[in-house]
C-alpha cells in the first residue's frame, strides 16, 4: 500500500499517467489490505483494466477499461478503427451471466479450486526441482514464477520439454525490461489437473536436472 501512494506521488511530481492492469484482484487466495490504484486517484492519472478472461471465459476476449472519459472516448475512437467495436452478443452474454451471478458464483469455486491446486504445485516443486532454483508463492492469480540455475536457458530448455517431455510453460525472459531473466518460468498452476501437474513438475525437475 506505501508503495502505491508513494507511486501516486510520483506520477503527481513527474506528471506521468498510470496504467493498473488488473486482471486478477478478484483471484486472491488470502485477504490482503491492498486498494486499487484508481480508487486513490484523484488527478485522473490512473487508467485502470481489467478483463473476464479470468473469470469467465479467455475466449471471450472482453475487458473493461476505468478511465477519465478525456482517454475513453479515444480510446472508443481507436478500437472502432480496429474492429469496429466489441461483439454486441458477446457483450450481452457477459451481462446476462454477471445479471445471473454466473460469475460471482464461479469465482467462490474457482478461488478454492486454484488455491488447491496452488499448494499442490508448491509441494511438488518442493519434492522434485534441484537445489538451486527458488520460486514464488503466489497469493493470487494463476501462476508462480520460478527461477533456475543460472547455466539453465528456459528458452533453449523449453524444445526439450514439449518435445522429449510434453509439458511446456512460458520462458520468463519476455517479463524482463531489461532482457535478462535468462534462467527464469512462468508456470500455470489453473489449468492442469491435480495429478498432471504432480507429473508435471516431476518431469520439469528431469528436465532442469539434466542441463545441470
Ligand atoms: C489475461 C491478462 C490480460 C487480459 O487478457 P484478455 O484475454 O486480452 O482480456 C491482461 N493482462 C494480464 C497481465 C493478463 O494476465
Amino acid at each position: 500500500m506505501e508503495r502505491r501512494k508513494r507511486l501516486l506521488e510520483l506520477a503527481s511530481e513527474y506528471d506521468f499517467l498510470i496504467i493498473e492492469d488488473d486482471p486478477y484482484s478478484l483471484i486472491l487466495y488470502e485477504p490482503i489490505d491492498v486498494a486499487p490504484l484508481k480508487s486513490m486517484d484523484a488527478e485522473g492519472r490512473v487508467i485502470y483494466l481489467s478483463t473476464f478472461s479470468k473469470i469467465l471465459s479467455p475466449g471471450l476476449r472482453l475487458g473493461w477499461v476505468v478511465a477519465d472519459d478525456s482517454f475513453t472516448e479515444k480510446f472508443v475512437l481507436a478500437k472502432q478503427g480496429m474492429d469496429l467495436c466489441t461483439s454486441p452478443l458477446l457483450q450481452y452474454i457477459t451481462y446476462t451471466a454477471l445479471k445471473r451471478k454466473v460469475i460471482q458464483e464461479n469465482l467462490t469455486k474457482i478461488r478454492a479450486l486454484y488455491k488447491t491446486k496452488r499448494d499442490k504445485m508448491l509441494e511438488a516443486l518442493d519434492t522434485y526441482f534441484p537445489e538451486g532454483c527458488k520460486w514464488t508463492m503466489p497469493i493470487g492469480g494463476l501462476f508462480i514464477f520460478a527461477w533456475v540455475p543460472e547455466r539453465v536457458n528456459t528458452k533453449e530448455l523449453i524444445q526439450d520439454c514439449i518435445k522429449k517431455y510434453r509439458i511446456a510453460y512460458v520462458p520468463g525472459q519476455s517479463f524482463f525490461v531489461n532482457g535478462s531473466g535468462a534462467n527464469t518460468m512462468r508456470l500455470n498452476f489453473s489449468y492442469p489437473a491435480m495429478d498432471e501437474i504432480e507429473e508435471g513438475i516431476k518431469r520439469l525437475g528431469q528436465a532442469i536436472k539434466e542441463k545441470l
